[in-house]
């Protein structure tokens, strides 16, 4: 064999001659199978409909050359673009997935070797060479194929073969892609992706000295050691920042990727193109990679890949581009909520993520900033590029990339749609929640970040149910002081003059972590050490920021609400606390509120058992209904295997709702609901029906919830959940049921 570097050299020839590309491709062929003492060589690309067409032969009939098609489960060829993966057979036959094309005249060919033509995640083809004699090709070889295989890539990204296309057909770098994730942020989003860390474009691929290339490598590889070497000695001591830095470091000294880099420099690369092949393979193999912690580590090696490329490139590294273009869907593997913040919210329509779901905070700060998000889509950082068209529904969680006319235009009407219902709720924002039958239910909204605040008059909310204060200190480099965190709930409080704000007071622990506390290690973190228990137990916490939230409210009503009580006595301690705050301040000739409510969220089932001893000893209750579901059932709310097991809208909870219901009424204390739960119509209208006649929730979802109440008939409706749950008792979820009875009397959902 000629060896790999004769062959690009020979490649590279081709390559810059004047000549149609189905002459270029042909020579191409003819190349690989000379260098490589191959019989055959062949080239399929891949379709937008996943077809893999034959566009080169030497050695199959040339008669065959684009009339021959396999699915991608048909074949080695498919299986190897389905898999990405490199597939060397000394016994092609004796494959399961072999499949016989009689037009090519393959049956007299027995050891095959195919590559995948890759370019990102996606798979734009496949390159085969076959041998009569059953033989076992080496490892260099399948190298060799790989690196030619990147030039294939460059060709069918530059579109120098779209010429050989049929008519209409278009290479697999435009297919559409439907993906599903976990919706995080509701709306829709149409626009161009922009990736948050831009792949790094690589314009030389070959180069004819080897030499100069390695050491290219070795300046680069060590300018990026001593760059790692830096960051560790400034990060902390300890920590997850400088445990990542560290694994690079030891990547970065990797004897296996360094040799895989050498090899593929020696078989005619550049430098820059060596470490884009080896990344490659490692792509692949992530794109397989179930287990959690190996796709961590295949993560790291991309980020460290990235790094080189930058240093080899002379780019810099960012961490996110400040300047959009119009109608930006970003696209990243994971984010902070303050890159989030940095970029311009005019020009963004969307966000996906590959990791982090609705509870992650670049989520909350998306769902502030009303930017339609998608999280938990695999791989998508590798299967868009820059400008890509996509569609993002973060209400269904549904990703297009790069859709058809049809689907946009589908989309487009969903947009129109959506914006007519927003309209509509627009124009019933001054008036009350009141049903057909009289009952009044009040609807106010939670918040947590100041972004938040316009949406209290925007949507019509008669207040803030629930501010989750965690936000803050979930969002801050490090521990607010008591200084800082006054500044904020003033500021809230300005914001929002005129109607009540319900602070809860820090709900931590369990998923919710500060990144600059010690992580405890804890076997079961939703039944362990979290919100008031840290409070009580660390009056450090809890005390400044109730002083902070005390001289905030200074001269004007203020309302406090303690997280995940779970008995009496904690509430206790917890008013005593404040009682302390209240009584420091005013030895301090510090203003006080002028009215102060405090309350409970009712999250705990032991609770319900002592709202006899509860209700007089607060001025509300506010039901928590997603850690109350999850313990009630004893069922994790971020844990997909069993979130979905158990309806809410079941005889066991909705029972339960009504008992409180019962119990707080005939006490006089004012009860709400702050749960996802309140803002889903459906549910919604269960919940008033048990007896709630107040419920706070997201922004977007009071319109939805407001039309809802207006056409519904509270008397009727108990009458039949009543029943409802009397025939089924069983746990049976009666969702289907309620939703047919409220779809029959025409309830918008
Ligand atoms: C709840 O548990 O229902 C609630 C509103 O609190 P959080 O979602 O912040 O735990
Ligand atoms: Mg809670």
């Amino acid at each position: 064999m000629g060896g790999p570097r004769l062959l690009l050299r020979r490649l590279r020839a081709v390559m810059a001659e004047q000549v149609d590309p189905q002459t270029r491709l042909d020579r191409i062929v003819v190349l690989i199978a000379s260098n490589m003492i191959a019989e055959v060589c062949s080239i399929y690309l891949q379709r937008d409909d996943g077809i893999l067409e034959l566009y080169a032969t030497e050695g199959l009939n040339p008669d065959a050359v684009h009339e021959t098609l396999m699915r991608p489960d048909e074949g080695l060829v498919g299986l190897i673009a389905t898999t990405a993966e490199p597939l060397a057979l000394a016994d092609a036959q004796a494959h399961p997935a072999f499949s016989y094309k009689p037009e090519t005249g393959e049956e007299i060919y027995h050891s095959f070797l195919g590559v995948p033509v890759l370019r990102g995640g996606n798979v734009l083809g496949v390159l085969v060479v076959q041998n009569r004699a059953r033989r076992v090709y080496t490892e260099e070889e399948i190298e060799a194929l790989q690196t030619t295989a990147m030039l294939l890539a460059e060709m069918v990204a530059g579109g120098a073969l779209q010429a050989l296309a049929r008519p209409g057909v278009k290479s697999a770098l435009t297919r559409h892609l439907e993906l599903r994730g976990s919706p995080a942020a509701e709306g829709v989003g149409l626009g161009h992706a922009v990736l948050h860390q831009p792949r790094i474009q690589i314009t030389k691929l070959i180069s004819d000295d080897p030499g100069a290339e390695t050491t290219r490598l070795e300046v680069a590889l060590e300018g990026m050691r001593e760059e790692l070497d830096r960051l560790i000695d400034q990060a902390s001591a300890s920590g997850e920042q400088r445990d990542v830095l560290e694994t690079f470091q030891m990547m970065a000294h990797d004897a296996g990727w360094l040799r895989r880099l050498k090899e593929a420099i020696r078989s005619g690369l550049t430098a820059e193109a060596a470490v884009e092949r080896v990344q490659n393979d490692a792509r692949a193999r992530l794109q397989r990679q179930t287990d959690p912690y190996l796709r961590e580590r295949l993560h790291d090696l991309q980020d460290l890949a990235d790094r080189l490329l930058h240093k080899l490139t002379g780019t810099v590294l960012t961490n996110a581009r400040q300047q959009l273009p119009e109608n930006a869907i970003l696209v990243a593997r994971t984010m902070g909520p303050a890159a989030l913040l940095g970029y311009e919210r005019a020009h963004l329509r969307g966000l996906v993520l590959e990791e982090g779901g609705a509870s992650s905070h670049v989520a909350i700060v998306a769902r502030a900033m009303g930017i339609a998000c998608v999280g938990d889509i695999a791989n998508i950082t590798d299967l868009v590029a820059d400008g890509d068209a996509m569609i993002i529904d973060g209400g269904t969680g549904e990703v297009q990339v790069r859709p058809s006319a049809n689907i946009e235009a589908a989309y487009v009407e969903r947009v129109r749609m959506r914006a007519r219902r927003q309209e509509q709720y627009r124009s019933l924002r001054a008036r009350a929640a009141c049903s057909l039958d009289g009952v009044t239910v009040d609807l106010s909204m939670n918040a947590g970040l100041m972004l938040d605040l316009p949406q209290v008059a925007e949507s019509g909310a008669s207040s803030i149910g629930l501010f989750r204060t965690e936000l803050q200190f979930m969002l801050a480099p490090q521990f607010p002081r008591l200084g800082e965190q006054y500044s904020f709930y003033k500021a809230v409080l300005e914001a929002v003059p005129d109607r009540p704000v319900t602070f809860r007071t820090l709900d931590i622990g369990s998923d919710k972590v500060l990144p600059y506390m010690k992580k405890i290690e804890e076997e079961n973190p939703a039944l362990g050490w979290r919100a008031l228990r840290i409070g009580l137990d660390r009056p450090g916490f809890l005390r400044p920021q109730l002083r902070a939230l005390l001289r905030a409210g200074a001269g004007r009503d203020m309302r406090i609400m303690f997280p995940m009580v779970a008995t009496v006595t904690e509430l206790v301690e917890a008013r005593a606390a404040l009682a302390q705050e209240q009584q420091h301040l005013k030895r301090h000739g510090h203003d006080l509120p002028r009215g102060l409510a405090v309350g409970v969220m009712l999250e705990v089932p032991s609770l319900v058992w002592q709202l006899e001893e509860l209700c007089p000893l607060v001025d509300f209750i506010s039901i928590g209904s997603n850690d109350l579901a999850q313990y009630v059932f004893a069922a994790d709310r971020d844990n997909k295997r069993v979130s979905g097991r158990y309806d809410p809208l079941s005889a066991p909870f909705l029972r339960l709702i009504t008992q409180i219901a019962a119990i707080a009424d005939r006490h006089g204390t004012p009860l709400t609901l702050c749960g996802e739960m309140g803002g889903r119509t459906l549910d919604a209208m269960a919940l008033v029906a048990c007896g709630l006649r107040g419920l706070s929730m997201s922004p977007a979802a009071i319109g939805p919830v407001k039309a809802m109440i207006l056409a519904m008939d509270v008397g009727k409706t108990r009458a039949f959940l009543e029943q409802a749950m009397d025939q089924q008792g069983d746990g049976r979820s009666l969702r289907q049921g309620l939703r047919e009875f409220a779809t029959g009397l025409g309830v918008p959902l």
